[in-house]
């Protein structure tokens, strides 16, 4: 089988309501499809994540310009020969970053097509499910102006708690005495069964994180992530040595070779790779490799449309307990809550939260449907 053809959609469209977390407002939501076309009929789709205020535009014309030419005519099942292909090429602009989330959503398309072409879901392609329903945590709580805080936030907590979801996490990285209070305000307003976590995006220097830590050390938050940027390894390895609370970051952190230094460090108590960011499966591959050696947890971090979704739930089904127990702690999906006009509808709404759970597709490749309307749709014309 030879690839033909590389199509990329950059799609892009505004939000009603703008919010805003630690880094800055957002008003629009975005993402690049990838569209793998081959001689033998079948046509792979993968996405690179659009992080908060990532423009289309970047990752779209590293797929396009950097990437495509290297890739026609090539069999897609040689995708880690692809992959390490892409990666050398682009290393002297690249090791990270935009190469590596443009890298990403062709490599996940390349894994589709194998799965479409073996008749196969992807977790069997990874070695099998260990669990093929997941359970999702509600990722939300931005801020908005004119809201009044933390009652805004105990109120969606409830609408999380009333949709089925038992897991949850907030913004925060406001301010050390703004976040204490409110992350306490909802844990105290949770059933305490139910996992409330915090997410900082990077927020902090390392002695405000440390603060925050300590002021959290009596509190049950399941994990605490991005307290500070990912450059500070030796910061997380010492906010890891101080808490009482799981230490997570992940979707800053690009390829095997990045992870290296956390676990080296014993920087961290989960990892959140990013499946459209940080490498896709080929790369998320052997970062969990190295999570399992260094006995490390690994909850996917997820930000992306139905596609990186659907990605996600193969991958996370393919993730083994680590290690095998009676009761393991199992990873979640992170199912993204904030406004998202076209989150499902990209995949014909093939992911759905039934009783709490979300049950990963069984068809061949990412085992959903491409909706090439709505990718038409939303396609930002003046991209490319
Ligand atoms: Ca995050």
């Amino acid at each position: 089988m030879k690839i033909t053809e590389i199509n990329v959609y950059p799609i892009e469209t505004p939000i009603e309501q703008e919010f805003y977390y630690s880094m800055g407002y957002v008003d629009k939501r975005a993402s690049v499809i990838v569209e793998v076309v081959t001689d033998e009929g079948y046509v792979g789709y993968g996405e690179s994540l659009c992080h908060g205020q990532q423009p289309v535009e970047a990752s779209a014309a590293m797929i396009q310009y950097g990437y495509a030419p290297l890739i026609v005519g090539k069999d897609p099942f040689q995708r880690d020969i692809i992959w390490e292909t892409l990666y050398n090429r682009s290393r002297p602009y690249g090791q990270g970053g935009i190469a590596v989330n443009a890298l990403s959503g062709v490599d996940i398309a390349l894994w589709d097509i194998v799965g479409k072409a073996t008749g196969q879901p992807i977790y069997q392609l990874l070695g099998g499910a260990y669990r093929i329903e997941i359970t999702p945590y509600a990722t939300g709580f931005h801020r908005k102006e004119g809201l009044k805080y933390p009652e805004a936030l105990i109120e969606e907590a409830h609408r999380h708690l009333d949709n089925g979801f038992r897991a949850m996490k907030m913004k925060a990285g406001f301010g050390v005495e703004d976040d204490i209070q409110t992350i306490k305000a909802v844990r105290d307003a949770l059933p305490d069964d139910v996992r409330l976590m915090a997410d900082f995006n990077g927020a902090y220097d390392l002695g405000s994180a440390k603060r925050i830590v300590h002021g959290l050390n009596e509190d049950s938050i399941f994990f605490l992530e991005e307290l500070i940027p990912p450059e500070d390894l030796e910061g997380y390895a010492y906010l890891r040595s101080i808490s009482h609370n799981y230490i997570a970051a992940g979707e800053n952190i690009f390829t095997k070779i990045r992870y290296k230094d956390f676990f080296e460090k014993r920087a961290l108590d989960i990892i959140q790779p990013d499946i459209s960011s940080s490498g896709g499966f080929t790369e998320l591959k052997k970062i969990l490799a190295l999570a399992q050696a260094y006995n490390t947890l690994m909850f996917p971090h997820v930000w992306g449309s139905g596609v990186s979704m659907a990605a996600a739930l193969q991958f996370i089904a393919a993730v083994p307990p680590m290690p095998i127990s009676i009761h393991p702690l199992e990873p979640m999906l992170e199912y993204d809550h904030a406004q998202h006009p076209f989150r499902l509808d990209i995949i014909c709404n093939g992911i759905r939260l039934e009783n709490g759970k979300v049950t990963v597709p069984s068809g061949p490749g990412l085992g959903v449907t491409v909706d090439k309307d709505i990718l038409e749709h939303y396609r930002k014309k003046s991209a490319l």
